[in-house]
C-alpha cells in the first residue's frame, strides 16, 4: 500500500473541538474517499480524531478526502495492502465504507457483490482480528428490507435482502455478530436509508449517476433533458414511491457518536429521517430551491423498486442520543443544490 499523505505521522491530540469527555482516537475509514465516507471523515478530523482513508479510488475521488486525512491508495482485495494499512497506522477503530453499492448492478452481475463485496469485507475483518482492532462499523443498508411487514422499518423487522447487493452486506453483517459472540470485536452495523445532501466541500458524484436527487440537480444545472419518474401508480398518496432521504452529515454524525456506543456492547441501527418524500414532492422541492422547471416524464416502473422505505429510527435516537439535524427535504435538496451548483463537473474538473 503506498502511502500519500506528504506528512509526517501526526502524534493523537485532544482537539480542542472534541465534546468534554469524548477522547480522540485513531479511525481507519475504508471508502473515505467515496460519497459517505468523505463526508464522515471531514467529521472524524474537525471533531480532533486522527484518520486514515483507505481507498482504491475506484469510485472515489482524491480530492473528496480531508487534507489532514492521510491517505493510504489501496485495495481491499490485496491482504497484504489491507495488512500494511492496519500495521503501520495501528487504528482504533475501523469503518468499513468501500462496497460496490448499485443495487441495479448486483442483479446484474451478482458476483461483484456476492464476491467481491463479501471477500473484500472478509479481507478486512480477518486483518482487523488479527491484529486486535476492537471497533469496526459497518456501512449495511435498508435493501435488507424487500419485503416490510411494518413501516417505519424497525430492527426487528425480518431481513429478507432485496438484491445481491442486500445479500452481501447481510453476509457482512452476520460475521460480525459471530465475531462479537466469540470476543473478538465489538461493532455497529448502520443500515442507511436514502443517503443524500452535501457539506459546504463534499458532496456526491457518482459515474454513472442513478440517484434521484443528483439526476433531478443535473436537469436543473442544464446537464440533462428531463427527469424520468419511475412509475406513478404506486400505493402512495400521489402514486410515486417514498423514501426516506437522510442528510449526509446527519448520516456521519451517527458514525461518529456509533464510534463511542461501541465501548460497551455492539449495536445495529436502522438510520434514516424517519420521514418518507414521494418522488414528486422531491421534484415539487427541487423545482423551488432551483428555480428550475426540471422537466419530468413518468416511465414505468424500476425492477425492484417497492412502494414506500420508511425507517423507524426510535433507537438510534434513544441509544445514541442522535437525532437528524437537516430533516427536511428542502434543507437537503438545498444543500446538494449548493454543491453542484460549486461543483457543476464533480470533484475533478
Ligand atoms: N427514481 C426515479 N427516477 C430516477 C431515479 C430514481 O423516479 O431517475 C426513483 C426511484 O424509483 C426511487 C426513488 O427515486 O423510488 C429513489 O431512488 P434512488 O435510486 O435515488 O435510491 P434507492 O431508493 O433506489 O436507493
Amino acid at each position: 500500500a503506498a502511502r500519500a499523505s506528504g506528512r509526517p505521522p501526526a502524534t493523537p491530540v485532544r482537539c480542542p473541538l472534541a465534546p468534554f469527555g469524548v477522547r480522540s482516537m485513531k479511525v481507519l475509514v475504508t471508502g473515505g474517499a467515496g460519497y459517505i465516507g468523505s463526508v464522515t471523515v471531514e467529521q472524524l478530523v474537525e471533531a480532533g480524531n486522527q484518520v486514515a482513508v483507505f481507498d482504491n479510488l475506484s469510485q472515489g475521488h482524491r480530492a473528496a478526502v480531508h487534507e489532514d486525512a492521510e491517505f493510504i491508495v489501496g485495495d481491499l482485495a490485496n491482504r497484504d495492502d489491507v495488512d500494511s494499512a492496519i500495521t503501520e497506522f495501528r487504528p482504533d477503530a475501523v469503518m468499513h465504507f468501500a462496497a460496490k453499492s448499485l443495487v441495479g448492478e448486483s442483479m446484474q452481475s451478482p458476483f461483484l457483490y456476492l464476491g467481491d463485496n463479501v471477500r473484500n469485507g472478509l479481507n478486512l475483518l480477518e486483518s482487523v482480528v488479527e491484529y486486535g482492532i476492537q471497533k469496526f462499523i459497518l456501512s449495511s443498508t435498508a435493501n435488507l428490507f424487500d419485503d416490510p411487514e411494518t413501516m417505519p422499518i424497525d430492527e426487528i423487522e425480518r431481513i429478507i435482502p432485496g438484491s445481491p447487493y442486500g445479500e452481501s452486506k447481510h453476509i457482512l453483517e452476520r460475521m460480525l455478530y459471530w465475531l462479537d459472540r466469540t470476543g473478538k470485536l465489538r461493532f455497529a452495523a448502520l443500515r442507511y436509508f436514502n443517503a443524500a445532501g452535501a457539506t459546504k466541500y463534499r458532496g456526491e458524484d457518482h459515474n454513472p449517476e442513478t440517484h434521484l436527487i443528483p439526476l433531478v440537480l443535473q436537469v436543473a444545472l442544464g446537464q440533462r433533458k428531463e427527469i424520468k419518474v419511475f412509475g406513478n401508480d404506486y400505493e402512495t398518496p400521489d402514486g410515486t414511491c417514498i423514501r426516506d432521504y437522510i442528510h449526509v452529515a446527519d448520516l456521519a454524525q451517527a458514525h461518529r457518536l456509533a464510534l463511542h456506543a461501541i465501548d460497551h456492547t455492539s449495536h445495529v441501527y436502522n438510520l434514516g429521517n424517519g420521514l418518507g418524500f414521494s418522488v414528486q414532492q422531491v421534484l415539487d422541492a427541487a423545482r423551488e430551491i432551483t428555480g428550475h422547471a426540471i422537466p419530468s416524464e413518468v416511465v414505468g416502473r424500476r425492477p425492484g423498486d417497492v412502494a414506500t422505505l420508511v425507517a423507524a429510527s426510535d433507537n438510534v435516537r434513544a441509544d445514541l442520543a442522535w437525532k437528524p439535524e437537516h430533516p427536511e427535504i428542502s434543507q437537503i435538496i438545498e444543500s446538494a443544490w449548493k454543491w453542484h451548483s460549486d461543483h457543476p463537473h464533480g470533484y475533478e474538473k
